[in-house]
Formats: structure tokens, C-alpha cells, sequence
């Protein structure tokens, strides 16, 4: 990049806002990738050159154009909560911020159309006011955004009662522009939200996101304790498993990582392993029940009024990727790993395999739903020695049954999604032909970019995407 005209490519950007002050640059070219310090080692000093902030598709379309005639990189930017590094710029270039295009342009029954900008959280403040709420949001929702959470993201708190984002009818639709010289849009249906989603802003620009909606309820954020962690996984499978009790989150986190959770001082006992829920209020009576069964104390039933008062986060920040940070926000060698259950019935194999791990290894696991399916799969905190203690710890679970999706890779094909996903690549292909989307972040593209979109295409008949 170094040999570009930058002052020149600035000002090509007008009327768009630039932002060229290296500070605000090297701040926008990071994300949540240090939570690995084998990512941090690799990003830490990968930087952008410019950022962009358009705030309508027209400006957008017009950052793309220039960027095409340029040939620069773009790295599109929601919030930057990835953890994988999605958003970092590998080779400079444009850092394209998308917070300015935040409008919520429809709620109607079952689905709210956006801006690929608008923050997740102002979609549900926008939704509840009408008794809708997002089918699932990350725990992220203040400072994510809606596009980058389908470019991005899997899964979060609603998983447990509407399956993940991936599941058919939780994308409505996406609209992407196209890098040419005249960015084209693209509309993809339901039925073809998959050739989007999921692909780290390699494939086209999102403007535009439809996600399905659920009506909202009166929900209780509830923190229970219990003795041993077994008897708390075992009361979160009960939950996530009962069909008399509604709720959008339920996950298990050791007592050792609670320990790291100052907010929750005085207000749960220490030593306890905790059960994190969101039930409605009509269901408490049911959900008391059912932690009283499994030997659990309920020590915190919280509706919003209360946790206002209490001056408490909401629960979902001690959940999914939050527990981690909680962690992180005390000592940064903690680190973490992505961790499928094989049965998530099954406590006592959970059990066996974190004495397989060890001391340097503490469980948390979320509780969500795929096709129906109860899915268990641990986040645990792993006190990062190197990566040979790492991988290692990745070969016990394997050897035990638990898939692991690594968390410490920047490929797009790396992590949760193990195989190359060919559909991605073939409309990378189309919408951006040179290349220029998120360049690095795919190990396959630059096997394939020679190839036309249908023989990319075709390489999925032979070697199926998850
Ligand atoms: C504390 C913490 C908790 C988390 N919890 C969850 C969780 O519960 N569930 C979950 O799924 N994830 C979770 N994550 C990961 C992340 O927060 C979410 O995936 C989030 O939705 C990403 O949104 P973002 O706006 O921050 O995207 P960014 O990080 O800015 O971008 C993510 C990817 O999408 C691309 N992108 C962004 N906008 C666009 C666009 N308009 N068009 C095309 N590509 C685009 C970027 O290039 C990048 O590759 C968590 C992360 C942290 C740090």
C-alpha cells in the first residue's frame, strides 16, 4: 500500500466523511482478536490506511466505486466485536465503517428490515416498544451491529428457544453491494441468505438486513448457585431441555471463573457455580421449582426495574463471549476455546472430560438449539501457558469426542466452519471479481479467483460446506 496516493484517494472519497488520523485508524483496524494471544501476535500491528464513514447506500456505492478504480483492500466494520480478527485490515487500505448507515427502516409482524449499521441493541429498544424483540442477538448488542452480526456472527442469546442464525427462517433477506466500477445490489432471499451470511465481509457490502422477530415477553434475569459444577450443568440441561419453562439464555459457568465477576459481589455467595438465565415471569414459579430440584439456590430474579435499582449489567453480559471478557478484564493470559459437546445430555462425560483437561482448563457451557436439537458447547477459560499446551488441550477434547472450532485463526475457514464453503467464494467472484473484499481472511480464494463463479460453484458439489 505503501506506494498509493492516499491524500489523492481522500479526497476521490469526498463527500463521504474520511477519517485519517492514525490514531482513530490504528483503533478502527483492531477488534476483540487479542482475546488469543496467538492472534495478537499475529494482528497487533496490521493497520489500515484510511477510514470511511458512509451514512447512505449512495455513499457507500460511491466509497466502493473508488476503492475499485484504486484498487485498494476494504475491510468492512460494524462494531468490531469479532474475536477472530474478521475485521482486521491484513493489507491497509479502506476501513469502511458502516455505524453511519443505522436506520431501522420497518418492523412489521415476525421480521425488522435495517441498515446493515444499526446497533442491535437500538433494533430491540425499537422492537420491544412494539412488543416484537430480536429472535437472537449477541451479547455484543450495544456495540454490534445488525450486518456485522450476519457477516460475522453465529449464534447468542435467543439461540436456546430460535436455533442459530443459520437456521432457516432467522435471515429473512440481506442486500449486498457488489466492488465494481458501478456497485451493483443483490438481493438475497431466504432461501439464499446462506452464500452470505457467515462470510466475514469477503463476498459483497451488506446494506441492508432482514431478521426474523419473536414477540417479547417480561423477562427475569435469574442467577442461580449451586455446590458443584456437575449439578449445575445438570440443572442447565434440565432448562434448556423443559418444555414448560420459556427462556433465551441458559448457560453454566464454573465457580472459579465467577470468582473473576466482581459486579456480582454481594449479590451471589462466593464459591458458587452459577446457572445464567433469562426466563419469563410467568415462569418463575416453574423455573424456582426446577433449581430447588437440581439442588440450586436462586439468588438473583431480576426484571429490568430491579436490575436498574440493583445498578447490575444485564445477565447475558456473564454469558457467551462476555465471560471470557469478564476474565480478560482481570488478566490477560486467560484465554479461551470453542468446544462442541458430543451429548449434551450426558453430565457425567462433561464431568470426565474436565478432569481429563486439568486445573489450567474451567468450564462455562451455553445451552442453544439447532434444528430443534438441544446443543451444548463449551467456552471454557484456558490459562494460556503456549500453544503447544493449547493444542494439546485441543487434542484431549478431540480424543473425547468434543469437536473443537478453533478460536485462534483468522481464516475464514477455520474456526466453526471447518470445510471451504465454495458458495461463498463463487459469488466473491461475482460481486467482487478483483479481489479487494477483506483480502487474507480465506485460504482457498486465491486457488480459485481464475475460476468462473459456476466451476468455483461446483467445487461444493464435490466437498459439501457444513
Ligand atoms: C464480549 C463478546 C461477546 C460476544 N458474544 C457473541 C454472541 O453472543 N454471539 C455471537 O454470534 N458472537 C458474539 N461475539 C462476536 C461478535 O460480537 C458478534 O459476532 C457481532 O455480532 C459482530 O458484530 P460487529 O458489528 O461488531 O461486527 P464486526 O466485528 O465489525 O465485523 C464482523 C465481520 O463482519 C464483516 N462486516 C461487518 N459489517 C459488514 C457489512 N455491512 N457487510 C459485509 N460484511 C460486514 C466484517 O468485515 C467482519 O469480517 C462476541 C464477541 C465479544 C467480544
Amino acid at each position: 500500500m505503501a506506494d498509493l496516493d492516499w491524500t489523492r484517494i481522500a479526497a476521490a472519497l469526498a463527500p463521504v466523511d474520511v477519517i485519517d488520523d492514525p490514531v482513530t485508524i490504528k483503533k478502527r483496524s483492531r477488534d476483540f482478536f487479542w482475546y488469543s494471544p496467538i492472534l495478537n501476535a499475529q494482528l497487533r500491528h496490521s493497520f489500515g490506511d484510511l477510514v470511511v464513514r458512509p451514512k447512505t447506500r449512495e455513499e457507500l456505492a460511491h466509497v466502493l466505486a473508488v476503492a475499485h478504480g484504486a484498487e485498494v483492500p476494504i475491510v468492512l466494520r460494524g462494531g468490531g466485536t469479532g474475536n477472530y480478527g474478521q475485521a482486521v485490515p491484513l493489507h491497509g487500505g479502506l476501513i469502511v465503517e458502516m455505524t453511519g448507515m443505522n436506520r431501522i427502516l420497518e418492523i412489521g409482524e415476525g421480521f425488522v428490515r435495517a441498515e446493515a449499521g444499526a446497533l442491535m441493541a437500538d433494533i430491540n429498544a425499537a422492537l420491544m416498544a412494539e412488543g416484537w424483540e430480536m429472535a437472537m442477538f449477541p451479547s455484543t448488542q450495544d456495540i454490534a451491529t445488525i450486518g456485522g452480526f450476519v457477516a460475522g456472527g453465529s449464534a447468542g442469546i435467543g439461540s436456546i428457544a430460535n436455533g442459530v442464525l443459520r437456521e432457516k427462517g432467522n435471515i429473512l433477506q440481506l442486500k449486498a453491494l457488489s466492488v465494481e466500477d458501478t456497485p451493483v445490489e443483490h438481493v438475497f432471499d431466504a432461501a439464499d441468505a446462506l452464500q452470505i451470511h457467515h462470510a466475514w465481509g469477503l463476498n459483497g457490502a451488506i446494506t441492508e438486513v432482514t431478521l426474523r422477530t419473536v414477540p417479547t415477553r417480561d423477562w427475569v434475569g435469574c442467577m442461580t448457585g449451586f455446590e458443584s459444577y456437575r449439578a449445575c450443568y445438570g440443572a442447565g440441561y434440565a432448562l434448556a431441555a423443559s418444555e414448560e419453562i420459556g427462556r433465551k439464555l441458559c448457560c453454566t459457568v464454573d465457580a472459579r471463573i465467577v470468582a473473576y465477576f466482581p459486579r456480582l459481589e454481594g449479590h451471589v455467595p462466593k464459591g458458587a457455580n452459577l446457572l445464567v438465565a433469562l426466563v419469563p415471569k410467568e415462569d418463575m414459579a416453574a423455573f424456582n421449582a426446577l433449581m430447588a430440584a437440581h439442588g440450586g439456590e436462586v439468588h438473583l430474579a431480576m426484571d429490568d426495574a430491579r436490575r436498574t435499582a440493583l445498578k447490575l449489567p444485564h445477565v447475558f453480559e456473564f454469558a457467551y463471549n462476555h465471560t471470557t471478557l469478564q476474565v480478560l478484564k482481570s488478566d490477560r493470559s486467560a484465554t479461551y476455546q470453542q468446544i462442541a459437546v458430543p451429548d449434551p445430555s450426558d453430565a457425567e462425560r462433561v464431568a470426565a472430560m474436565a478432569a481429563a483437561l486439568g486445573e489450567d482448563v474451567w468450564p462455562h457451557h451455553e445451552f442453544a438449539r439447532i434444528e430443534g436439537r438441544i446443543v451444548a458447547f463449551d467456552l471454557p477459560i484456558i490459562w494460556f501457558r503456549d500453544e503447544a499446551r493449547l493444542r494439546e488441550i485441543d487434542a484431549t477434547y478431540e480424543a473425547g469426542g468434543f469437536a473443537v472450532a478453533d478460536a485462534h485463526t483468522f481464516f475464514v475457514e477455520g474456526g466453526g466452519v471447518k470445510n471451504v464453503d465454495y458458495r461463498h467464494l463463487a459469488w466473491k467472484k461475482r460481486l467482487d471479481p478483483k479481489g479487494l473484499l477483506n483480502p487474507g481472511k480465506s485460504k482457498v480464494w486465491e486457488d480459485v479467483r481464475h475460476l468462473s463463479p459456476e466451476e468455483i460453484e461446483a467445487r461444493s458439489q464435490k466437498e459439501p460446506a457444513e
